[in-house]
C-alpha cells in the first residue's frame, strides 16, 4: 500500500475545473459522480490518463448516498449461489478497509435465531463458515454462536420470545457520500478534472466515433462541450436515460429501497442486527446517537432523483421492527428517512426484485462509448477496473499515451494511513491536550478527515466560533463547513448539510436553526448575501421536509410511481 502525497495541495476550485473541462482535450470523459464514475476517475488518471468527469447534481447525489451503507460480501447471495460475486465482494471489503480505514470499519453483526426459523442454526453455521473461508487472508474475524442467553445479554432490545441461539459475523460500515468524495478527491488530486452539477446533455460525433459531450453548468447556466477520446457513462439509475441519447434500448430493472431513522434511545443495538421479516432481510445500524433500519425492495419506474419513503414503506420497515424487538416504535419516532434507487439490470423472467442478481455489466455503445451499471457500492473499485482495463484494450492507439496498469488496489485514498487504529487513539489524546474539544467531536474529526482533521481547525485559529457545534448534540462543527467550500467543492447548504455531514440524517434534521448558521460559514466562503441564504435554507428546509413528507403524503409525489 501506498499513501497519496499529503504535500498535494488540497484546495480544490471549482472555477478552476470548469476552465479546464473547458480547455482540454480528454482521453476520457466519464459521465456520474457516483462512487463508480469516481472509481473509474481515480482509475483511469492513477494509469496516466487525463480524465474528465462531470456530475449533473452533487457528487455522491444518486444512489450513492442512499445505500444501506454497508461494506459486505452479501451473505445472503449464497444462498442464490453468487459466489464469484461474494468472493469478490469479500476482496474489496478487506481492500477498502486498507484503502480507506477512517471511513470504512469493521463491525459485528448478529443474526438471531428463532425456533422454527427456515433456516436452521446448522445451515446458518455452515453458510458464515463459507462466508469466512471466502474471505480468505482478509477475513476480519471468525463468526461465533452463542446461547440464547448470551445473545440476550449482548443485544438485550432484540425479542426474547421463541429466541434459540445468536450466530455473530463481521462485515464492515462505512459513510457512502464520504468514500465517494474520498474517491472523487482522489481523483482530482491526482489529475482528473473534475465538477459537480455539470450536465452532459448530448454527444458530439466525429468520422463515426464519438468526439465530446455537450454540457451544461447548472449553476451559472453556460453550455459547453468536452473534448473526449472515450466516454464512460456511469449514471447508475440513469443509465437509460444516457443511453437513449445515443439510441441504445433500456437495460435497468431499478427497485427502491428505504431506510429510516430513530433515536437511539428507541432502539438501541451495539452490532448491526441483521433479522428477516415476511422473508426480507432487514438490518438495524447502530450511528452514533441514532439507529437506521432498512430496505425496503421495490419496483421503481419514476425519476430516481424523487424517490421518496411513502407512509406504506415506513409503516412497513417499522412492523418489521416492532416484530423482531421489543420495541413499540411510532411513525413519530421516525426523525428521518432516506431512499435510493438501486441501478440494477434486468434478467430474463420476473425475479421478486430482491432476486435480482446485484452483479454488473459493461455495456458498449456507438465507436468510443461505454457504460458501466449495477454492481453494489462495496465492488465499485473492481468494477471500475475492469471497465478501465476494457477501454485501455480497445482503444488501444487513441489514447494519448501508454496505459499503466490498475493502482487503486495500492494507493491509499486521502486521509488514510496504515495502522489507523493506533493513529486515532494517538490523534484523539494529541487533539484534547491542544484545545477544549470534547471525546465525541475530536473521534469525530478523526473519523471522518483521518490524517486531514487538523486541517479542519487551521481556520479556527483565527476564528474561535468555528470550534463551535452547528446543532446541539451534534459532534459537527462549524469550520466543518468552511473547509467544505475550499477543499471538498460544497457549493450549496444541502451538499454540506447532507453529503460532506451527515447532519440532514442523523443531526439536525429539520431544523432551520442549524441550516441558517451553516449558510453563514458557507456564505461567508461563498460570497452568498442574506438573500441567498435565506434561499439555500429554504431550498434544503424543503429537502430535509420531504424525507419526513410520509407523515403527510403529498399527492403525486413518490407513491405514484411505486408499481
Ligand atoms: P449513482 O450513485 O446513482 O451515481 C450516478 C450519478 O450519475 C448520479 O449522481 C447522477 O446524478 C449522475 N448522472 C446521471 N445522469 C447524468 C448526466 N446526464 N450528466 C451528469 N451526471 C449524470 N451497496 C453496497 O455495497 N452496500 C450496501 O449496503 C448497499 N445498500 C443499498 C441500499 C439501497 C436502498 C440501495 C438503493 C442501494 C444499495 N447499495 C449498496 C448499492 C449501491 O448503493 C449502488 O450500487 C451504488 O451506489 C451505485 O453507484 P453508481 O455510481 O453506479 O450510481
Amino acid at each position: 500500500m501506498s499513501g497519496t502525497p499529503d504535500a498535494i495541495p488540497r484546495h480544490v476550485d471549482r472555477g478552476e475545473m470548469i476552465k479546464r473541462l473547458r480547455r482540454e482535450t480528454f482521453d476520457l470523459v466519464v459521465i456520474g459522480g457516483g462512487i463508480t464514475g469516481a472509481w473509474i476517475a481515480r482509475d483511469a488518471v492513477l494509469r496516466g490518463l487525463t480524465v474528465a468527469l462531470v456530475e449533473k447534481g452533487d457528487f455522491a447525489s444518486g444512489t450513492s448516498s442512499r445505500s444501506s451503507r454497508l461494506v459486505h460480501g452479501g451473505l445472503r447471495y449464497l444462498r442464490h449461489r453468487h459466489i464469484s460475486l461474494v468472493r469478490e465482494s469479500l476482496r474489496e471489503r478487506g481492500l477498502l478497509l486498507q484503502l480507506a480505514p477512517h471511513i470504512v470499519r469493521p463491525i459485528p453483526f448478529l443474526i438471531p435465531v428463532y425456533e422454527g426459523d427456515r433456516d436452521s442454526p446448522l445451515l446458518l453455521r455452515i453458510g458464515l463458515t463459507g462466508y469466512d473461508l471466502l474471505a480468505g487472508s482478509r477475513r476480519i474475524g471468525w463468526h461465533r454462536t452463542r446461547s440464547r442467553t448470551q445473545v440476550m445479554k449482548e443485544e438485550p432490545a432484540i425479542r426474547s420470545e421463541g429466541l434459540h441461539s445468536g450466530l455473530f459475523y463481521f462485515d464492515a460500515v462505512t459513510n457512502d457520500s464520504r468514500l465517494t468524495l474520498a474517491v472523487m478527491l482522489g481523483a482530482i488530486e491526482s489529475g482528473a478534472a473534475a465538477a459537480n452539477y455539470v450536465e452532459a446533455v448530448s454527444w458530439e460525433s466525429a468520422g463515426g466515433r464519438v468526439a465530446g459531450v455537450n454540457c451544461q453548468d447548472s449553476l451559472t447556466g453556460e453550455s459547453f462541450t468536452l473534448r473526449a477520446r472515450a466516454v464512460a457513462g456511469a449514471a447508475g439509475p440513469w443509465t437509460d436515460e444516457l443511453r437513449a441519447m445515443v439510441g441504445d434500448a433500456p437495460v435497468l430493472r431499478p427497485t427502491k429501497g428505504i431506510h429510516v431513522v430513530v433515536p437511539r434511545e428507541r432502539l438501541r443495538t451495539e452490532s448491526i442486527v441483521a433479522f428477516f421479516w415476511e422473508g426480507r432481510p432487514f438490518f438495524a445500524v447502530p450511528a452514533g446517537r441514532h439507529t437506521y433500519v432498512g430496505t425496503t425492495d421495490t419496483d421503481w419506474t419514476g425519476d430516481p432523483g424523487e424517490a421518496l419513503a411513502t407512509a406504506e414503506d415506513v409503516s412497513s420497515v417499522l412492523a418489521a421492527v416492532n416484530a423482531s424487538f421489543e420495541t413499540a416504535l411510532e411513525m413519530a419516532d421516525v426523525t428521518a428517512t432516506w431512499a435510493g434507487v438501486r441501478p440494477l439490470i434486468a434478467e430474463e423472467g420476473s425475479p421478486a426484485p430482491s432476486d435480482v442478481s446485484r452483479d454488473y455489466e459493461i455495456l458498449e455503445g456507438p465507436a468510443g462509448v461505454y457504460a458501466i451499471c449495477g454492481g453494489k457500492l462495496t465492488s465499485a473499485r473492481s468494477m471500475a477496473q475492469a471497465l478501465v482495463d476494457r477501454i485501455s484494450e480497445k482503444e488501444r492507439g487513441r489514447l494519448s499515451g501508454r496505459v499503466g496498469r490498475c493502482r487503486t488496489n495500492r494507493v491509499l485514498l486521502p486521509g488514510a494511513t496504515a495502522g489507523f487504529e493506533g493513529y486515532r487513539r494517538q490523534s484523539v489524546h494529541a487533539l484534547q491536550r491542544g484545545s477544549d474539544l470534547t471525546d465525541e467531536v475530536a473521534g469525530h474529526l478523526i473519523g471522518t478527515y483521518g490524517t486531514r482533521h487538523a486541517d479542519i481547525l487551521c481556520d479556527a485559529a483565527t476564528d474561535e466560533s468555528l470550534l463551535g457545534p452547528v446543532a446541539a448534540g451534534s459532534p459537527v462543527i462549524c469550520a466543518e463547513a468552511a473547509y467544505a467550500v475550499a477543499n471538498e467543492m460544497a457549493v450549496k447548504l444541502e451538499d454540506f448539510m447532507w453529503r460532506r455531514s451527515d447532519l440532514m440524517l442523523f443531526g439536525s434534521g429539520v431544523d432551520r436553526a442549524a441550516a441558517a448558521r451553516v449558510a453563514g460559514v458557507l456564505g461567508r466562503s461563498l460570497g452568498w448575501d442574506e438573500a441567498r441564504a435565506r434561499d439555500e435554507v429554504d431550498a434544503y428546509m424543503r429537502e430535509a421536509e420531504g424525507m419526513l413528507s410520509f407523515r403527510q403524503p403529498v399527492p403525486g409525489v413518490a407513491a405514484a410511481t411505486d408499481k
